[in-house]
């Protein structure tokens, strides 16, 4: 740390990002991406944006919010689009929280929530998920503060369903309520009545995030997007003109606008990974693992043969990984995603291997 560093953040502890090891024959299964590769339309779409990158890209995403808001069945303006969900998270964080208006969030969920909130000077609620890692919806109801809840929840997969989650929304009306929807894409339930997207017609307090980085197989992209009222919208575009106006770039807009479009692709690899992600429930089962039902593309496990932190390192040895959280309640467990049924198979030889 420099000398210059504002003495307002020294004491900030940022993000910790899983590992991105760029080596061969890696199975890596410790960032939840998606083992198949974008949809197959998105190369040429790509490719067609290229002579237009001499201009700035599209400051309101035109093409690609009317792509999104045909398959979500809400209007442009209920879209806001961004670098990742994490710009989206970050922009709806700065707007609707300051030092006197805290955020309210599970002890055990996306690692991100906390690190925004102590950046911007936020207070943190910090409500504890029960035992076997459920979140009671009746716990953020009637709270009268900003809440983020990740629905299913990152690192342990349980969702909760939009009927239960609607009361909160309901019993905070002076509040905004942020659901975090990166997995949601994975769930058994149909979309309509997995996703809480339905309910931003309801309520001006609703938030839904989504991102492009799990079901659309573009993490590398950097893309996501919010549904909520148009003047939900407005507040964080409002935000984002006062960050960074051409948050999203030209190849994004074109390949998330291209992956949208094909439903098809995305009905295949988002049922691929529903099936994989059951083979790998019962074949943890079968080893002796007690595995958190998960609607997300990875599940959470634990076994009582080992720690979590020597099982993480002893796959890492066989060229497997998968992320462990050294955090009190998680240190046992593993976060692995849920990958093709051959990398599923190579994790199950690793582990009679390790575990025998
Ligand atoms: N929310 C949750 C719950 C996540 O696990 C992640 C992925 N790390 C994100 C948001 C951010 O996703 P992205 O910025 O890639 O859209």
């Amino acid at each position: 740390m420099s000398r210059y560093f504002t003495p307002a953040l020294r004491k900030l502890e940022p993000y910790v990002p899983g590992e991105q090891p760029r080596v061969q024959d890696l199975i890596k299964l410790n960032t939840n991406e998606n083992p198949y590769p974008p949809a197959p339309g998105v190369a040429a779409a790509v490719a067609g944006a290229v002579p237009g990158l001499r201009l700035y890209s599209d400051l309101h995403c035109t093409a690609l919010k009317s792509a999104i808001a045909a398959q979500a069945g809400v209007e442009p303006e209920n879209i806001l689009c961004g670098n990742g969900s994490d710009e989206n998270l970050m922009l709806a964080i700065r707007a609707f929280c300051d030092a006197d208006h805290p955020l309210a969030f599970a002890d055990v969920t996306y690692g991100f929530y906390p690190v925004w909130c102590d950046l911007f000077g936020i207070p943190q609620h910090i409500i504890p998920l029960a035992e076997d890692f459920s979140l009671d919806p009746a716990a953020y109801c009637g709270l009268g503060e900003t809440v983020v809840i990740a629905n299913p929840n990152a690192p342990t997969g349980r969702w909760v369903a939009p009927a239960a989650l609607e009361r909160v929304v309901q019993t905070n009306p002076d509040n905004v309520v942020i659901i975090d929807e990166a997995y949601v894409d994975f769930c058994d339930e149909a979309p309509e009545n997995a996703s809480c997207v339905p309910l931003t017609k309801k309520y001006d307090n609703l938030l839904v995030v989504r991102t492009f980085s799990k079901s659309r197989s573009m993490a590398g992209v950097r893309l996501g997007y919010c549904v909520g009222s148009a003047a939900l919208i407005a507040d964080l575009d409002r935000v984002k003109f006062s960050l960074n106006p051409y948050n999203v770039d030209s190849l994004a807009q074109a390949a998330g606008a291209a992956a949208m479009q094909d439903k098809a692709y995305f009905a295949q690899t988002t049922a691929a990974i529903r099936a994989a992600r059951s083979w790998t429930a019962e074949m943890l089962g079968g080893l002796g693992f007690t595995v958190l039902p998960s609607q997300a593309n990875f599940v959470f496990a634990k076994t009582p043969k080992m720690g979590g932190e020597a099982l993480y390192k002893a796959l890492r040895e066989q060229k497997i990984l998968v992320r462990h959280f050294a955090a009190p309640r998680t240190k046992d467990w593993l976060r692995i995603t849920v990958g093709t049924p051959e990398q599923m198979q190579a994790l199950q030889t690793a582990l009679r291997e390790i575990l025998a």
